[in-house]
């Protein structure tokens, strides 16, 4: 069975192709504009969208080196994400499928960031069911009940920003270029985390918040600059790493009080924040002193790509999921749930 998917929720514009679980061609056009503007503009994102995506499909199928006539289906992200994104990858996806006269499979983006972990990666196995699943991006802070591939329950996520966002906001804040997650995390490593110390926020259940802490860290910074302008010049490293330390702190809380009310321990991770290693450190403790089994995908999958979304739509096509061509995009749509 060969999969075309096509992933366009963001910035980024990325198309595979699949054979089974295994990738035969997984790229990805960035979209550098938004650098610029510090975030991602929607109507600059699905602009670069409709000028990326027929050179890259074809692309993805020279990569693989077959034939479109060999596709079995098109699987294309519904949701969630932003409308005009959704639209030129949802549009695009129908016509092809309808055009080739094969099966179309929509797939939730959410779903499909956890269910990276079954495409098929030399020296690493999937996680048995259940499993827990933390989905740690640029926009989405989620810890989610994987019972299978179709059965998911949201046990928890953040209320404000995700913590990709507390990472970039609070690295702008520090004077870093966008995105900041990776210089904090690089500055980090050459810190002390226990120089400073800021506010873990009290979040009831399973939630998490993270808008606090960019108020603290802009406060923090007020304070210190006001006799000392080179207070944050200086002091950079040992800030990153306090900062990437409470991150962290906030995230493992969370994700232990999930495996304890659940009694699971094998831990799966995913999205752009797992390239973190910070977290990655802190799962490895926690493998040695709590026995969980964790799961971290290669990098290429971890970040947003149509490798993932090709995933679920083999899965889903192996259970005769298939979808309807009239089906629109949804810019908010719920693991789990109807779209809505
Ligand atoms: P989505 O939420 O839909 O997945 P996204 O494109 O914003 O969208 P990703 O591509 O998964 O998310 O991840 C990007 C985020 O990951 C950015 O916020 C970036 O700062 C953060 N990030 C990447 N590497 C690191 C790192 N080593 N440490 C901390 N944050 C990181
Ligand atoms: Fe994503």
């Amino acid at each position: 069975i060969y999969i075309l998917a096509i992933e366009s929720s963001c910035d980024d514009t990325s198309v595979a192709v699949l054979h089974g679980r295994k990738t035969l061609s997984n790229l990805v056009a960035t979209q550098q504009i938004h650098r610029e503007y510090g975030g991602v503009v929607p109507e600059l994102a699905s602009r670069a969208h409709q000028q990326h995506i027929v050179p890259l499909v074809h692309q993805a199928l020279a990569k693989a080196n077959i034939d479109k006539k060999l596709l079995s289906a098109i699987a294309f992200t519904r949701g969630p994400g932003l409308l005009g994104s959704l639209l030129v990858g949802t549009s695009f996806a129908k016509s092809l499928a309808l055009g080739l006269g094969i099966p179309l499979i929509e797939v939730n983006h959410m779903e499909a960031h956890i269910l990276a972990h079954f495409i098929e990666t030399p020296g690493k196995s999937p996680p048995p069911f259940p499993f827990l699943a933390m989905t740690i991006s640029g926009g989405h802070t989620q810890i989610v009940k994987v019972n299978g591939y179709f059965d998911m329950e949201v046990l928890g996520e953040t209320l404000d920003d995700a913590v990709g966002e507390a990472f970039d906001k609070t690295a702008k804040l520090l004077g870093l270029p966008y995105p900041g997650g990776p210089l904090i995390d690089k500055y980090a490593g050459q810190g002390n985390p226990e120089a400073f110390d800021f506010p873990i926020p009290k979040v009831d259940g399973l939630n998490f918040s993270f808008s606090g802490l960019k108020t603290s860290v802009l406060y923090f910074i007020q304070r210190n600059t006001k006799n000392d302008p080179d207070f944050v010049a200086r002091e950079r490293d040992n800030i990153c790493a306090s900062l990437q330390q409470t991150i962290v702190t906030i995230l493992m809380q969370k994700l232990k009080k999930a495996a304890r009310e659940t009694g699971i321990r094998h831990i799966a991770i995913g999205g752009g924040v797992a390239a973190n290693s910070g977290i990655r450190q802190a799962l490895s403790e926690a493998e040695h002193k709590l026995g969980w089994t964790t799961y971290i995908p290669p990098f290429q999958y971890c970040t947003d790509n149509a490798g993932m979304i090709g995933i679920v739509g083999y899965l889903k096509y192996l259970d005769n999921r298939f979808t309807d061509l009239g089906v629109s995009a949804q810019a908010r749509y719920r693991i789990g749930g109807q779209p809505h």
